[in-house]
Order: structure tokens, then C-alpha cells, then sequence
């Protein structure tokens, strides 16, 4: 059994390190805050590390202050979360392998000695707040803070079509163990600096449509102008997936004159991980992204193209089917 290796492997190490993925969302945070907390709880010697850090939208977590950006010194165990491959960490593990990954993405490369993946789950929190218990760990009040903080945010406030009845059992699980979700809803989903709304602005007037499919751009440039501090794209690509009308949304950040990173979401139904996953990224079917070399302009042009073309042959799929049946209808 995965877990009983994974505990087995804990109860054996003194010193344990704890990772997730560069420009970390509510998801990653949560989970390593949720995971180390508990283990730090339970007596182990514990570093969190974070390549990025924690942003300010995160840092009313009780156990942020705690998150380093690299390891130091060396650990005997080291467990990545939320991240479905090895590069995605940011290099923080170095030339080492992961020992443990907890995981959700459909795309998961399966990089540790020990993966616990379940691609169903809603984020990487929902996974952990079943195994915490199992591994004998305790679920206090900033470990269920973390943990509702990353169903909330992978799941967009429960609006992605992977939300389910269990989700939304296990938030009310944590809410019994005082976690206060209108606090958490608000911090994760709602509250943004003045920054972050004008960093929209220079993206929304750029805003282009060619059918189903809409895309825009933000540049070094505008998040200069905009003053924003972070390299994310300050939660834009979810709340453009809010136009209905759409099949796909795609927003492109401009990280370094020769790189970009790329979000895609997509309506219910079609699945973009598969893009993403060629380009070497990865992620969900309605959620993914990558970080691509090249300019601006090439990766923008490359990406739309792919995602035209995927969306053409999912609509010669639909007629091919509709086309194909002996009724007609
Ligand atoms: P984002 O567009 O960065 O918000 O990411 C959407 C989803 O895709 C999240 O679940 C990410 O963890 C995943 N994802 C984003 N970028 C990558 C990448 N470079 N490699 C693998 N998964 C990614
Ligand atoms: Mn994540
Ligand atoms: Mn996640």
C-alpha cells in the first residue's frame, strides 16, 4: 500500500523537507504549510521551502513565516506536492530525486520513489486532508486553515466541474475543526492589492476573440507600469475564464524577454492538459500551463495555432458523430 510506504518512509527520517511548485497558488501553499505543520507537530524537524516564497495573498497563513526558499541544510526525506514533475519545483531539490509526491494533476510524471496520485481529486489539499489522519498526524486549526485555503483556491470557490460532494464534505469537515471559510473564501479568492487590478487593466484592453477562442497578453512592461511584485499572472486567467460565451481562454505572460509562461482554461468538456502536456507543461483538463521559450509575439502565435487547431478537431469530432448516426439527429 502507497500510504503505509509513505508512512513507513516518514517514521524513519528525522529531518524532512517539503516542496511544491514555483509561483505557488493557494494549493501549493496550503498543502506544505498543512503537511509540515502537522509533521512539525508530531516531533520532526521540518523545512518548508517555496522557490517563489509566499505571496501576500497567502500570508495570513499561520506557518508562511516559516517557508524558506531553499533547503538548508540537506534533509533525509523530501516530499514535493502539487507539482506533476520534477522541473516544476524550481530546482530546489537539486541534483536529488523526491522521495515522496503527493499529487493531483492527470499529467503527473510519477518523478518519486513514492507517488500517491489521484488525478479525481479536487486539489492536492483534499488528498492530504484524508492522509493526514491516516499517517497519525493531527488536523489542528492552521492545518485546516491551510487545507480548506487550497480546495478553495484549486476549485475556484467549488465552481470547477471537478467539485464534488466530497469536496465539499471535506470543507465542511474542516470547518468543524473551526476553520473560518468566509475569512479563507475572501483572502485566497476576492481580496487583490490596487496593483493587481490595474496589472489587469493593461491585459483586458489587449483582450482578443476569434470564435470560442479568447487570449490576451501581459508584458514585463505592463507589470511595471503596473507596479505588481509578483511573476504570476494575479489570478487574471480564472476570472477571464468567467466569459460566456467560451471554449478556451489562453493568457500569456511575458517572464523574461526569451520566456513565457502560458495559462490555458477551458470550458467543461474539452480538455487542454494535452497541449499544455506536449509544450512540457501540464496540469487539469480545464486548467493547465507551461512556460515556453521564445518571445512574446512567437509563443503567442505557436500556442493559438495549436489551441485553433484543437478546438477545429474537437468540432469535426461533433459533426463527424452527429454525422455518423443512423438517425440523423
Ligand atoms: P496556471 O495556469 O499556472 O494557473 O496553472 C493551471 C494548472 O496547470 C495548475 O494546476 C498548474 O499546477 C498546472 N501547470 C501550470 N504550469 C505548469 C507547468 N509548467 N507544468 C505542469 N503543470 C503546470
Ligand atoms: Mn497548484
Ligand atoms: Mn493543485
Amino acid at each position: 500500500m502507497i500510504l503505509d510506504e509513505i508512512r513507513q518512509a516518514i517514521q524513519q527520517a528525522d529531518r524532512i523537507g517539503i516542496t511544491a511548485h514555483i509561483r505557488p497558488d493557494g494549493d501549493a501553499v496550503g498543502s506544505v504549510l498543512a503537511l509540515g505543520l502537522a509533521l512539525l507537530t508530531s516531533g520532526k524537524q521540518v523545512q518548508m521551502v517555496l522557490r517563489d516564497g509566499v505571496s501576500n495573498t497567502f500570508r495570513h497563513l499561520q506557518g508562511s513565516e516559516l517557508v524558506k526558499q531553499k533547503f538548508d541544510p540537506d534533509c533525509d526525506l523530501y516530499i514535493a506536492l502539487d507539482s506533476s514533475d520534477l522541473l516544476r519545483l524550481g530546482g530546489v531539490l537539486r541534483d536529488r530525486k523526491a522521495d515522496i509526491c503527493i499529487d493531483h494533476h492527470i499529467t503527473n510524471e510519477n518523478y518519486a520513489k513514492i507517488n500517491l496520485v489521484r488525478p479525481d481529486a479536487v486539489a492536492t489539499c483534499a488528498i492530504l486532508a484524508d492522509v493526514i489522519p491516516q499517517l497519525g498526524l493531527i488536523v489542528d486549526l492552521p492545518v485546516a486553515n491551510a487545507l480548506l485555503t487550497g480546495i478553495l483556491s484549486d476549485s475556484i470557490g467549488f465552481r470547477t466541474s471537478n467539485t464534488t460532494s466530497d469536496s465539499l464534505r471535506i470543507a465542511a469537515d474542516l470547518m468543524d475543526k473551526g476553520a473560518n471559510i468566509t475569512v479563507l473564501y475572501n483572502k485566497a479568492l476576492i481580496s487583490r492589492p490596487f496593483e493587481a487590478a490595474k496589472y489587469w487593466g493593461y491585459a483586458l484592453q489587449k483582450l482578443e476573440r476569434n470564435d470560442g477562442l479568447v487570449w490576451t497578453t501581459l508584458t514585463l512592461e505592463d507589470r511595471k507600469n503596473a507596479g505588481y511584485p509578483g511573476n504570476d499572472d494575479a489570478d487574471l486567467s480564472n476570472i477571464l475564464s468567467s466569459i460566456d460565451p467560451l471554449d478556451v481562454v489562453v493568457l500569456f505572460v511575458e517572464q523574461k524577454p526569451d520566456l513565457v509562461k502560458v495559462s490555458w482554461r477551458a470550458r467543461p468538456g474539452l480538455d487542454i492538459s494535452g497541449i499544455a502536456h506536449s509544450l512540457g507543461g501540464g496540469g487539469h483538463p480545464a486548467a493547465a500551463g507551461v512556460e515556453c521559450a521564445g518571445s512574446l509575439p512567437e509563443v503567442t502565435e505557436k500556442v493559438l495555432q495549436l489551441t485553433a487547431n484543437y478546438l477545429k478537431s474537437v468540432k469535426e469530432e461533433t459533426i463527424g458523430v452527429h454525422r455518423g448516426r443512423p438517425d440523423g439527429g
